[in-house]
């Protein structure tokens, strides 16, 4: 399936037109995302280690009310930890999909490995950082680094 992100009019037929797509590996879970994503960075939090077997995780925060769960939703299964934000992925395949807060369901950061071409957005932070991988050196690549959640430096939800 050769699925790309393309403009298209937005829902509200006011002339807006963004779109972004994506899904899992399998196929099963589609999602759209009708504005551009907020901000982006990459998370080096020991959750995110485990939940992708990586030593750092690229997620981006959705506008509040953008992102829609198209397709598989009953495939849909999330790891709700105490004290973060759920992580849902499909229960078929095992992707990354997005992050939901438990506290304000509109709250979704999604991976940006999970979004169908380019997320017209690029990482500019790095977040517990206090946490990396001892067999991975963080890239020497100028973005910022916070020991622990950026959310706490600037404003918003933390998307891990
Ligand atoms: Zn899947
Ligand atoms: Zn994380």
């Amino acid at each position: 399936m050769a699925h790309r992100a393309r403009p298209r009019p937005g829902p509200a037929g006011d002339g807006v037109s963004f779109r972004l797509t994506g899904g899992c590996g399998c196929g099963a879970v589609r999602f759209e995302i009708n504005s551009p994503l907020v901000s982006a960075s990459y998370c080096h939090c020991t959750r995110c280690q485990r939940r992708t077997g990586t030593g750092s995780s690229a997620n981006a925060r959705t506008e509040p009310g953008s992102f829609r769960v198209l397709a598989g939703e009953d495939r849909l299964r999330a790891w709700k930890p105490g004290g973060g934000a759920e992580k849902w992925f499909c229960g078929d395949c095992g992707s990354a999909l997005y992050s939901r807060s438990p506290d304000d369901p509109l709250q979704i950061g999604v991976r940006l490995g999970a979004i169908d071409g380019d997320p017209e957005i690029r990482p500019s932070a790095r977040q517990y950082t206090a946490y990396t991988a001892v067999w991975e050196a963080i890239p020497d690549d100028g973005l910022p680094r916070y020991p622990e959640s950026a959310a706490a430096a600037a404003s918003g939800a933390d998307a891990s």
